[in-house]
């Protein structure tokens, strides 16, 4: 690296005002222990471009390799005032508390930097947090960051949602799961019908009539699985089921669940449960749920079998009430499901989420070109076109078809509509990626179709009479 830093400072002779070589060169003093020359470089970047991040970062790591803290985490945080999803600012917020011997909110920088940016993670920072101890996180005053990275020391107890901020969002101040009030409902899912129908006798009505269902002391709430290719749009129809009820929309991320940093997985669960409980009427969705139902290698075994337990004890409502929470699964390989999900009370409605028919399609297309510059569109032709393809392969037929209009309209200078012809060509050179579902689906569908299961498969396929 000497070597290099030799070429470069012979480079920024020739030229001095050249920003991404004055950065380079600086990188490499930090690497060489040259810490003031690559302050220097740093400053001489921001007298250039006075809001420069990379650079304003560079001063405050230089701060910190020199000892100073305080100076360190003050810029650090001048950055997050201006950029507040800087990933790197919250890692080296999270390497200056390690320094001050704070670990916890070491901690929640360190998560809050790599949910905005999984690539920063950091072996060395891990090390020294693992000595905190999920425990630190709570206690009834716990420590919260806001969006801008400043914490606030806040009661448990306190009802807080006045500025939509959900009640008891231990879960969601964890970054478990994320929490919306969606403003989509059916109308931003094309086609769907059938689906729109079952989910309307399913889940909507008994919300609504919520009343009625107490009059007869049944439960509202329960599980959903949806199940099907790829793509097709279970995730889209379970938060437009939220926005249709008006539900607070709960999405669990599965992966920071089973996350060992966050702490104790069986825990995380229950705070997510209790985030939608407190929420109520709420959809807590978990999307590829199958991974929880299985036998995964990244579930280390024992924590794996704790887990389901703990999932399914959440589900039966066994500790807390669920009334008015609904949750939904989905996932694309229901075999590999445990049966236990199944039982009454958990996902016992299944609803098979198909690929759009020709005029779902067509729907879908006049919901995905809402907004897109297009001379004309003729939706029924271009679905014609589109056999077998999922709502999503339909929005890469737009992207791939916008990607090709703007290298045209970036020559030119000029806004260039698309065309059906342009998203139809698009759509020749597209695979549908709903097929190869269907070749392992058939083999299932076929031969462990336990209690008629699979039979929505089957017919779909034409292997079954409805
Ligand atoms: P996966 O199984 O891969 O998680 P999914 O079935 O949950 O997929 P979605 O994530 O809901 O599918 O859909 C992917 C994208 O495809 C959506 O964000 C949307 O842009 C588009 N899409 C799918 N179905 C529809 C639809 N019916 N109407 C409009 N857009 C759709």
């Amino acid at each position: 690296m000497a070597q290099n830093l030799d070429a470069l400072r012979l480079a920024l002779q020739h030229s001095p005002d050249n920003a991404p070589l004055l950065l380079l060169f600086a990188e490499g003093c930090l690497e060489e222990g040259q810490v003031d020359e690559a302050m220097t470089s740093f400053q001489r970047v921001l007298n250039l471009d006075p809001g420069h991040l990379d650079a304003r970062l560079g001063l405050a790591r230089s701060a910190l390799l020199q000892g100073k803290a305080s100076e360190a985490a003050v810029r650090a945080e001048q950055i997050l005032s201006d950029a507040p999803q800087h990933a790197a600012a919250y890692v080296l917020l999270a390497r200056i508390h390690i320094t001050e011997g704070d670990l916890p909110k070491a901690k929640a920088y360190y998560t809050k930097g790599l949910e905005l940016n999984r690539s920063l993670a950091d072996a060395g920072i891990e090390k020294d947090l693992k000595s905190v101890k999920a425990a630190d996180l709570d206690g009834n005053k716990r420590t919260a960051m806001t969006s801008g990275g400043d914490f606030l020391e806040r009661d448990d107890d306190a009802d807080s949602d006045e500025d939509g901020r959900p009640r008891g969002g231990k879960a969601f101040d964890l970054g478990l799961a994320d929490f919306e009030k969606p403003k989509l409902n059916f109308s931003n899912v094309g086609g769907m019908e059938a689906v729109k129908e079952q989910i309307r006798m399913k889940i909507i009505y008994p919300l609504q009539h919520a009343d009625l269902f107490k009059a007869y002391d049944k439960k509202v709430g329960g599980g959903v699985l949806l199940y099907g290719p790829p793509g097709c749009g279970k995730t889209l129809i379970s938060k437009a089921t939220a926005g249709e009820i008006k539900a607070n929309f709960i999405a669990l991320g599965l992966h920071q669940i089973l996350d060992m940093w966050i702490g104790n997985s069986e825990k995380n669960m229950h705070e997510v449960f209790e985030l939608a409980r407190q929420n109520a009427p709420s959809i807590l969705f978990f999307d590829e749920v199958d991974a929880l139902a299985a036998d995964r290698r990244d579930l280390r075994q024992s924590a794996g079998r704790n887990l389901i337990n703990a999932f399914l004890a959440e589900m039966d409502g066994a500790e807390s009430d669920n009334d008015g929470v609904l949750v939904i699964g989905a996932t694309n390989a229901p075999w590999h499901i445990d049966p236990a999900f199944r039982r009454p009370g958990r996902f016992d409605r299944t609803l098979f989420v198909p690929p759009p028919d020709e005029p779902g399609r067509a729907s879908i297309i006049e919901v995905i070109a809402k907004g897109k510059p297009l001379a004309e569109l003729d939706a029924k032709a271009l679905a014609k076109k589109c056999a077998n393809f999922s709502g999503a392969d339909l929005k890469a037929v737009f992207d791939i078809a916008t990607e090709e209009v703007l290298n045209e309209a970036m020559k030119s200078g000029k806004v260039i509509p698309l065309t059906t012809k342009d998203l139809i060509r698009s759509a020749a050179g597209h695979k549908p990626t709903t097929k190869a579902w269907f070749e392992s689906a058939k083999n299932y569908a076929m031969y462990s179709n336990q209690s008629g299961l699979y039979d929505e498969v089957l017919q779909y396929l034409g292997l079954l009479k409805r």
